[in-house]
């Protein structure tokens, strides 16, 4: 069984995840409208992540016998003034959920819950990632400034981004 305490952090972390996965789709919805196909595609990949990671948490509530509570999503953001604009906003939020991940991390200490602690240590690892990806673009960006063949150049790399199910979920 896990503490009430726990399984409620828990489904908090699973709306932030639904609320992560909402925030990219509407990046990928608003570059699909300004033509930047592959930009698009890179947040629809972020958007499928994110709903793998509520599924990691919504996967390890139920093996712990917990109950999973489904909250509303909260509204998000619809537009951004450039490509550069919306990973720092990407990294903003990555850096928000990284505290996330960490206060989660502290709880599962405090409560001697060491089976949460260990499933987070994954985590800890993906928020390193996270905001390592969102710094890489954002510091490509500042390169390209308004260089339209450079940015050009960048969506078509995107776009070949492809969709890998994360560890976790792939080995449930
Ligand atoms: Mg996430």
């Amino acid at each position: 069984m896990i503490t009430p305490k726990i399984q409620d952090a828990i489904n908090a972390q699973i709306n932030a995840e639904f609320w992560s996965a909402y925030l990219y789709l509407a990046m990928a919805m608003h570059f699909e409208g300004e033509g930047h196909h592959g930009i698009a595609n890179w947040f629809r990949i972020q958007f499928k992540e994110e709903q793998a990671h509520a599924e990691i948490f919504i996967n390890y509530l139920l093996s712990r016998g917990g109950r999973v509570v489904l909250a509303p999503i909260g509204e998000v953001p619809q537009s951004w003034e450039s490509p550069l604009a919306a990973y720092e906003a990407t990294l903003a939020h990555e850096q928000k959920v990284t505290s996330l991940i960490n206060n989660l991390y502290a709880l599962a200490e405090s409560e001697h819950d060491y089976a949460t602690r260990g499933k987070l240590d994954w985590f800890v690892s993906e928020q390193v990632e996270e905001e390592e990806t969102a710094q890489g673009l954002i510091d490509r960006l500042k390169l390209i400034g308004d260089n339209g063949l450079a940015l050009y150049m960048l969506d078509q790399e995107l776009a070949s981004r492809v969709y890998n199910v994360p560890a976790p979920l792939a080995n449930a």
